[in-house]
């Protein structure tokens, strides 16, 4: 049963770990959004792969949904002190990570392969592969200039509505090594509760990934990032509200349009047409249970649409 699941942060890591605890980890392929990556203070952040790492390999912040556990923050105090760029929260443990990585993105190895080496030494069982090894970045367009995302998210706590993204890079960008076999190897492909703007839309923005989507021969399963139409956590609910023109799984469903043959959405959001087969539980992901719930909900609805 060879899975690829499209992933952001929180959400896909969510369900990446939902899958790899429900099939055999090895089978599963998860594909990272890095339209978030940024370079702070000379290093370059994959945020969303490090999300995916740190979920996989026990090592997240669950209170806080990102970040390492047991994290210190003694370098950035530092940095705070000698009035260096400290608003993007970096932590030592986290520091370490980026550290590698940079030096390896310098010496000229792609950032498909320096995110392999880390998920080997750092225990990960799926395969863990950017969208692209090459340079994508996301923008949004608000009220207030079009801003680069983390500049959005961050520094400015997303609080700008947006009115679009683009995503800077995506037309020269071809599917890092691994992504299409993977795809063509897929008995199903999931797309994560993940927001669909700012994290699975700069996966889709590859062309090559969108082409094997649309040309897909087995089961696309998305989750919805919305239980009773709110987000769990960030801004997906109010860029639907105004991009889209509205919260229900419809609205959901229609951001994935010829890309998925099934939806899995809340019970709190049932009664509601999505245009697509649509399977209802409840999807919060915050234990044991309610990964078991979901994973099974992407594996059946698979097995259904065989
Ligand atoms: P980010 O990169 O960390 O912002 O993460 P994602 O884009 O992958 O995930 C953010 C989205 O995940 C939000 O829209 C949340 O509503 C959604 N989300 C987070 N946890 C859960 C969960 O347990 N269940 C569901 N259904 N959605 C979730
Ligand atoms: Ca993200």
């Amino acid at each position: 049963m060879n899975v690829v699941v499209l992933a952001g942060g929180l959400g896909g890591s969510r369900l990446a770990r939902a899958l790899a605890e429900a099939i055999d980890p090895g089978e599963l392929t998860i594909v990272g959004n890095v339209g978030d990556d940024v370079e702070i203070l000379g290093l370059h952040v994959s945020p969303d792969l490090d999300t995916i790492l740190y979920t996989l390999t026990g090592r997240l912040d669950e209170t806080k949904g990102w970040g390492r556990a047991g994290e210190t923050w003694n370098a950035l105090e530092t940095v705070a002190e000698l009035g260096g760029e400290s608003w993007f929260r970096l932590g030592d443990l986290d520091l370490g990570v980026h550290l590698v990585r940079t030096e390896a993105l310098r010496r000229g190895e792609p950032l498909s392969a320096v995110t392999a080496r880390i998920a080997g030494a750092f225990g990960l069982e799926p395969a863990l592969l950017p969208a692209t090894d090459e340079r994508l970045r996301t923008w949004l367009a608000t009220p207030a200039g079009e801003l680069p995302f983390q500049e959005w998210f961050v520094a400015r706590g997303h609080r700008d509505e947006v009115d679009g993204v683009r995503f800077e890079g995506a037309e020269a960008a071809r599917p890092a090594p691994g992504v299409l076999e993977a795809l063509e190897a897929a008995d199903l492909i999931a797309i994560a509760p993940s927001n669909p703007f700012v994290s699975v839309g700069p996966i889709l923005a590859v062309a090559g990934i969108r082409e094997a989507l649309e040309a897909r021969l087995v089961p696309a399963v998305a989750v919805s990032p919305l239980i009773g139409g709110e987000a769990v956590r960030g801004p997906a609910a109010r860029m639907l509200a105004r991009m889209a023109g509205g919260t229900s799984p419809a609205h959901v469903a229609g951001r994935y349009e010829g890309l998925i043959d099934a939806l899995v959405i809340d019970e709190a959001d049932a009664d509601t047409d999505a245009g697509v087969r649509t399977i209802a539980t409840r999807t919060l992901m915050d234990d044991a249970e309610g990964r078991r719930r979901v994973a099974e909900a992407v594996l059946e609805s698979a097995a259904a649409l065989r």
